[in-house]
């Protein structure tokens, strides 16, 4: 089996989930992208933060999602980049 036993931490909390129940989703600022990989609460609790968002094909993932937001302080996550 492909992936077996691999586990992906979530960008947003930490938490470890399995690959297949995390989910890409891709903050664009601008003209920038940050890329991270979400459990499902995050994702559940990002999806009703934000209201719009669109469906892409995924870098890793076969889909991802694209959230706009006004800048990298909105990106859910403790540490800010850069
Ligand atoms: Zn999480």
């Amino acid at each position: 089996m492909q992936g077996h036993g691999t586990l992906i931490l979530c960008d947003a909390c930490g938490r470890a989930v399995p690959d297949q129940s995390s989910k890409e989703v891709l903050y664009q600022v601008n003209k920038v992208r940050y890329r991270l990989e979400l459990c499902p609460t995050c994702l559940d609790a990002e999806m009703k933060r934000h209201d719009g968002h669109r469906g892409i094909p995924g870098f890793r993932k076969r889909a991802a999602i694209v959230v706009k937001i006004a800048s990298s302080d909105d990106l859910p996550r403790t540490v800010t980049p850069g």
